[in-house]
């Protein structure tokens, strides 16, 4: 279709229905106008002057356009409509409706419109002014000036207007996919109230024109208010949409934001509680819009001393308008966040305070890994430095007595300073093990060396050894049954099950027992490692497997260790494709369960 060439503007997926679309428009103007000729009797008596002059008329009404932008397509607002109802008036018929066409088509071409947008025009206008003519000349017939007349005219303009309404909110709903009704109901009272506003002028003038010609020209003052009037219509409009858009776009970002947003009154009030000051505090923002700041939030400083959440705006001035105050917040649910209020308090052009608008940063990850990195370097010195006070020790004492030392006292003593440094050595290797972990899941992997491992014979081993260091404690083993494989790597299983064997006996009574269960569940060798220690709080439990995650204050430390053990030991299973689960109850001891995958029969 030629049509659909040229329509380029729109959008290809909406371009064959637009091209039917204005093509049925072109149709109905080509029929209306035909039907309006052939019904017009006689060959009409017309002044070429007068036809010339009206068509400027009507080439300055079109022009004087005000543009209404609907998404991607625009309205224009013009005063057409006066100088249809002066064409309708003054000229028969099929003058009046060549009047009215060529003058717009003149003011198309004029604002260089695109083709496709004048030929649609062009079309609904034609369409409009055959039906505005038609009702006028049922109506007036010979009735001469008078109500009649101007009631034909509104009647006609009306359905002037009907028609250009329709006829562009069809053209809108199907270029923007938007419902045929809405995009209706946008446009219509304000292109209603132009349309009725451009009769009454249009009707006024002819009245004029058909007595007092002469006086005509004093209608140039009452169109150009009109225009002008139009144009604040639009331009408050216009504002009111940008408006609109821009508190759009400011609740997006209070919405979206991660961290919490506050706008405070200079009373202290609030204003806006964003959802994410909602999450971090348990405050809905209904219960906090509108009421004092001091009663929806609060929080203690780094010695427990409460934040006045108002000082900040109390105190700042216009050249240091901002303030960062880190709190502990408490949540309504009894915990409590760290969190760093980014105060920017807000001055008028008289400088007077007009709010404060805080941003809550939730910092409490930073502080805890802070606090861990300390707690960390505290424990790593601790224990690389009390194996070294007993080797020093030793060692001192063998090169002051020399020879004098009984042969069973120096084997003792270099056993003692042997196991010490082996203890160090263990450490370091657990770092590095930890390091080549935080590389990479793969390195670690690569540290595997799978094969059948008989799982029951490893539990045994591990037990056999710390019945030499354990001599008081009862170390049991549980087997369900006989040939417990796993493909796993025997080392690593050995130091995983020593690590959970080990801490059983470090956090339970010296004379606690400790029990194995190992069974076959579902593919899987299951190793329960039990105690009736300490155990952990439901707080501390998921936290176990952290890096550098321990219980105990590092400057009162009771048990030693970095806290890298079961970090170490549930990586180490994973990587061998089984898991490391924890049951426990303080004070009433607890079920470490190792997985590993049992070897298929
Ligand atoms: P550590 O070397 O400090 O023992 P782990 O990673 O092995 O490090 O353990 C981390 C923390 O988990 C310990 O500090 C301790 O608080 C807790 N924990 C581990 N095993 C037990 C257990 N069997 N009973 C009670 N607490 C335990």
């Amino acid at each position: 279709m030629a049509l659909a060439a040229l329509v380029q503007i729109i959008p290809p997926r909406r371009r064959k229905a637009a091209a039917a679309f204005i093509s049925s428009w072109m149709g109905a103007a080509v029929v209306s106008t035909a039907l309006l000729v052939t019904l017009s009797s006689g060959r009409p008596r017309v002044e070429p002057a007068e036809v010339v002059l009206f068509l400027i008329v009507t080439v300055a009404a079109d022009a004087l356009v005000l543009r209404l932008d609907h998404g991607r397509s625009t309205e224009f607002i013009s005063l057409l409509e006066a100088a249809i109802c002066l064409n309708i008036v003054l000229f028969p018929a099929p003058v009046a409706l060549g009047v009215t066409i060529g003058g717009s088509l003149l003011s198309h071409l004029l604002h260089r419109q695109h083709p496709i947008k004048t030929i649609f025009n062009l079309a609904q206008y034609a369409v409009g002014t055959v039906v505005a003519i038609a009702l006028f000349h049922l109506i007036v017939a010979d009735a001469g000036i008078g109500l009649r007349m101007a009631f034909a005219l509104t009647l006609g303009m009306s359905s002037f207007g009907i028609i250009n309404s329709l006829a562009l909110s069809g053209l809108v709903s199907l270029l923007e996919e938007r419902s045929f009704r809405r995009t209706l109901e946008d446009g219509w009272a304000l292109s209603m109230i132009t349309l009725l506003g451009n009769t009454a002028v249009g009707i006024l003038a002819a009245v004029v024109w058909l007595t007092h010609p002469a006086l005509t020209m004093l209608f140039v003052a009452p169109a150009v208010t009109l225009h002008l009037a139009y144009r604040g219509v639009v331009q408050t409009r216009a504002l009111l949409e940008a408006v609109e858009a821009e508190r759009d776009r400011a609740n997006r970002i209070i919405i979206g934001a991660s961290d919490g947003i506050v706008l405070m009154d200079p009373d202290g009030n609030v204003d806006v509680w964003s959802p994410a000051t909602a999450a971090l505090t348990g405050v809905r923002a209904e219960e906090a819009v509108h009421s004092p700041i001091t009663s929806v939030l609060a929080g203690t400083d780094g010695d427990g001393r409460p934040i006045d959440l108002l000082s900040p705006m109390q105190e700042a001035t216009v050249g240091e308008p901002t303030r960062t105050v880190e709190m502990t917040l408490a949540h309504r649910d009894g915990g409590t966040k760290v969190v760093e209020l980014r105060h920017s308090v807000l001055f008028d052009a008289k400088g007077k305070c007009a709010g404060d608008a805080v941003i809550i940063h939730d910092i409490t990850l930073e502080r805890e890994s802070e606090r861990l990195k300390d707690d960390f370097l505290a424990r790593v010195s601790h224990e690389l430095r009390t194996p070294l006070t007993p080797i020093k020790g030793y060692a001192q004492a063998l090169l002051r007595q020399g020879d004098a030392v009984p042969n069973d006292t120096r084997t003792g003593i270099l056993s003692t300073i042997v196991e010490r440094v082996d203890h160090m050595h263990a450490l370091i290797e657990d770092l590095l093990l930890v390091s080549r972990i935080v590389a990479g899941r793969a390195s670690l992997r690569d540290q595997i060396r799978p094969e059948p491992v008989d799982i029951g014979e490893v539990c045994e081993r591990v037990l056999r050894s710390f019945g030499i260091v354990e001599p008081h404690r009862e170390l049991i083993l549980n087997v369900s049954e006989d040939g417990l494989v796993s493909i796993a790597d025997p080392a690593r299983v050995e130091q995983i099950v020593t690590n959970l064997v080990s801490n059983a006996c470090k956090y339970s009574e010296d004379t606690a027992p400790v029990i194995l269960e190992l069974r076959n569940e579902d593919g899987w060798i299951a190793v329960d490692v039990v105690d009736r220690g300490r155990g952990i709080s439901p707080h501390d439990v998921d936290r176990v497997f952290e890096r550098f995650f321990r219980t105990d204050d590092p400057l009162t430390m009771t048990t030693g260790g970095v806290g890298l053990g079961l970090h170490i030991a549930r990586e180490l299973t994973q990587a061998m494709g089984g898991t490391l689960t924890v049951k426990s109850a303080p004070g009433q001891g607890s079920t470490f369960t190792l997985r590993l995958p049992a070897k298929q029969a």
